[in-house]
């Protein structure tokens, strides 16, 4: 019983990975996307779930599946960490819709066909949240009315957080030390962006806030702004709530700032002496070096600063922006290191440095397929958390 099914759903496309975890190899790796759409190739979740189990069939053994993982954005303050899939537990899943209104619902989509579809294989949950709930309550708070806080679940919850803890943990093992030994900063930078304050393998501080709308400037999300700018949008512009929540998260950050949501471009027309691309790319840089600041203040000791994700992982120019200016604070880099032409797990930082700077490729599939597999009692897991 090695094989986990990963499944990450959206509201319109279904990414899975099947995992043998006796070897940790993908054994498959697939997309159904345009689910519901004319010309897609499945109408609903169910039909898209049918078309992976048939471009699965001669690969999947149902004898060796030992569980489906799901990956489920929101967990609110409810799910801690990875937890087996029961009526009740999609019960709390839903009633966490109003926290997360595109994504939980895609998911909960998902889980409810696969729990018909496999009836006999444990379905587990993988929350993005759950990592950081070990969040303390003065990182955690918003300085808004109780009403607010103890009623409607205002507080700041976080994302990305399988890969926080993946990435967290691969870096102590790069440093030759264990993850209790080591405070870090990592940096998920990907078309979402967010940093994470991790002592001693714990998350203590995270970017994203209640949505994933807080924190670094992303591919199309603001990042941090003044809250009232909403308010000042809508008695200028006579927009409501949702259509400025929308511009916020889909027309904002690197697009709205660079012409393209994609780093490559902006990298690209920056290079050719495009102002506002080059602007894009030193707001970009500027507010993650703000994160490394402030996470420096929040953990004292920092043992590494840790790039993963599409753009942590390949673009020398950003991490080099991250962190120009801060080898006052032991945070430097190696330029031959940085532009090596490299996949691996690796140092960018010289070897004198004080503060190691990491690169790690992130791997959220093999995160969610070990903490559902540890939780079924499979093979334990050395590579998931307590
Ligand atoms: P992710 O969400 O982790 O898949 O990351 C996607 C982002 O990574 C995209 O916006 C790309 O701009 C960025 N990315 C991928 N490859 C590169 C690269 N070689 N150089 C710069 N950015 C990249």
């Amino acid at each position: 019983m090695n094989q986990v099914l990963v499944l990450n759903s959206g509201s319109s496309s279904i990414k899975y990975q099947l995992l043998d975890m006796a070897d940790r190899s993908r054994l498959a790796v697939g997309i159904v996307e345009r689910i519901g759409e004319p010309g897609g190739s499945a109408s609903d979740h169910a039909a898209a779930m049918q078309v992976v189990l048939g471009e699965l069939a001669g690969t999947l053994d149902r004898s060796a599946l030992a569980a489906v993982g799901h990956r489920v954005v929101h967990g609110g303050d409810r799910f801690r960490g990875p937890t087996l899939i029961t009526d009740e537990v999609c019960a709390a899943i839903k009633e966490l819709i109003p926290l997360a209104p595109l994504h939980n619902p895609a998911n909960l989509m998902l889980i409810e066909v696969a729990r018909k579809t496999l009836p006999d294989t444990p379905q587990v949950a993988v929350f993005d949240t759950a990592f950081h709930q070990t969040l303390p309550a003065a990182a955690h708070t918003y300085a808004v009315p109780a009403a607010w806080r103890e009623d409607l679940g205002v507080r700041r919850y976080g994302f990305h957080g399988t890969s926080h803890q993946y990435v967290s943990r691969r870096a102590a093992a790069l440093l030759g030390r264990r993850p209790e030994e080591v405070n870090m900063i990592v940096l998920h930078l990907g078309n979402g962006a967010s940093a994470c304050a991790v002592r001693e393998g714990r998350s203590v501080d995270t970017s994203m806030g209640m949505t994933p709308l807080e924190g670094l400037i992303m591919g199309t999300r603001s990042g941090d702004l003044d809250p009232a700018v909403c308010a000042y949008i809508a008695r200028r512009t006579g927009r409501g709530a949702e259509e400025i929540d929308l511009t916020l998260n889909k027309s904002s950050g690197l697009l709205a700032l660079g012409g393209s949501n994609d780093l490559r471009d902006v990298e690209a027309a920056a290079a050719k002496g495009d102002a506002n691309a080059q602007l894009a790319l030193d707001a970009y840089c500027y507010r993650i070096r703000k994160y490394i600041g402030s996470y420096l203040a929040a953990l004292g000791r920092v043992d590494a600063v840790v790039f993963t994700a599409g753009v942590g992982e390949n673009s020398a120019t950003v991490r080099a922006g991250a962190v120009a200016g801060l080898e006052h604070l032991g945070i430097s880099i190696s330029a031959k290191r940085n532009t090596a032409d490299s996949k691996e797990e690796r140092y960018i930082s010289p070897y004198w440095a004080e503060t190691a700077v990491l690169v790690v490729p992130t791997d959220e599939e093999i995160e969610i397929a070990g903490q559902a597999l540890a939780l079924v009692g499979g093979e334990p897991a050395a590579h998931t958390s307590p």
